[in-house]
């Protein structure tokens, strides 16, 4: 195959719009979909301070290597969940991806910051690890966006991971989910602007920047994702792509033009009211945050269970500063 901009060799090809690519073309190729995706939706002024959710994963560490390239004034945000040699892997990655490149990056150790890993918690209150694991993240990315002043939080979410979170709605008709379902989600009170600047792009597109960039990221997978529905559902997109080229895109971007706004003006008047958590301050439906609630059980379980001393009390505010490695 050909590149279609310049006719020598191709490197890359992007099946699902039928085009190849030159490693310098695709490069070139990858960071204007991103652009023009920011555009459309209008996720980001060029003024913007831009808190990006960076695992050190190779969607992450992508999306902050074309937001550095597009001019962005962006900072790192990683978390240390304490999940043994593989958080330790992944925080080596982040630091080596932003030291090489002089950025800033706060790193958040959940053990410092509130006392406990993510597996502790996890075992502690008896829930599946990924769902303890995702309120924790959610909830601080947050924080840190809010009380450090960041315009909106960038994270690196895909077209495979986008179109399988759909599927999943879908096919449990989860429709509070379905219409929070966007590559934006506004600011409101005490909850920061969200960004997927790579919605549109899928894992393997991403991986071949990564690669042709030579970009340090972590290779390896969390030992939780296996057996994780969301693994299931992109392979089953995965089998209709592969027969049928640009399905995942067209079932993603077709919901998002068409069904998405026939859901939201279907929903009552007025949004679900979101009130101050009594306990952090931060928006929740109920009187207490689920972050709240959640860490709250556990350290009662962690008192009882003499992890933590008998006079632990668990407090939303985190135990140390949200600052920089290398300030801006
Ligand atoms: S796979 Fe689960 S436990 Fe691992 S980082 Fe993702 S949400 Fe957390
Ligand atoms: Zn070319
Ligand atoms: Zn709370």
């Amino acid at each position: 195959m050909k590149c279609r901009v310049c006719g020598r060799k191709a490197a890359v090809e992007v099946r699902r719009q039928g085009q190849a690519f030159c490693p310098e073309h695709y490069l070139e190729w990858f960071e204007h979909q991103v652009e023009r995706a920011i555009r459309r939706h209008r996720m980001l002024r060029k003024s913007d301070r831009v808190l990006v959710a960076v695992s050190g994963g190779k969607d992450s560490i992508a999306l902050w290597e074309v937001l550095r390239r597009l001019g962005y004034a962006t900072t790192g945000l990683h978390l240390q969940l304490g999940i043994g040699g593989y958080s330790q892997r992944a925080l080596e990655a982040t630091r080596r991806y932003a030291g090489e490149r002089g950025l800033p990056l706060i790193v958040v150790d959940l053990r410092e910051a509130y006392r406990l890993s993510i597996p502790e918690l996890a075992e502690l209150t008896r829930r599946r690890t990924c769902s303890v694991c995702g309120l924790t993240k959610r909830y601080v990315i947050n924080r840190v966006a809010v009380e450090e002043g960041f315009d909106a939080v960038a994270t690196g979410h895909n077209l495979d991971d986008e179109a399988s979170v759909l599927l999943g709605n879908v096919l449990h008709w989860q429709t509070d989910a379905l219409v929070r379902q966007g590559p934006v989600l506004p600011a409101k009170e005490k909850l920061a602007k969200r960004v997927k600047p790579l919605y549109l792009l899928t894992e393997r597109e991403i991986l071949a920047y990564t690669l042709l960039r030579r970009l340090p990221y972590q290779h390896e997978e969390c030992p939780f994702s296996v057996g994780a529905k969301s693994l299931l559902y992109k392979e089953a997109l995965n089998r209709i792509e592969a027969q049928s080229p640009g399905t995942k895109q067209a079932f993603l971007e077709q919901y998002l033009k068409r069904i998405e706004p026939v859901l939201q003006a279907g929903l009552p008047a007025g949004e679900v009211a979101l009130k101050a958590c009594e306990r952090c301050g931060y928006p929740t439906t109920g009187e207490v945050c689920a972050f709240c609630k959640t860490w709250d059980q556990a350290y009662r379980w962690a008192r009882k269970k003499r992890i933590l001393p008998g006079e632990s009390v668990f407090a939303p505010e985190p135990a140390l500063r949200f600052a920089p490695e290398r300030p801006n």
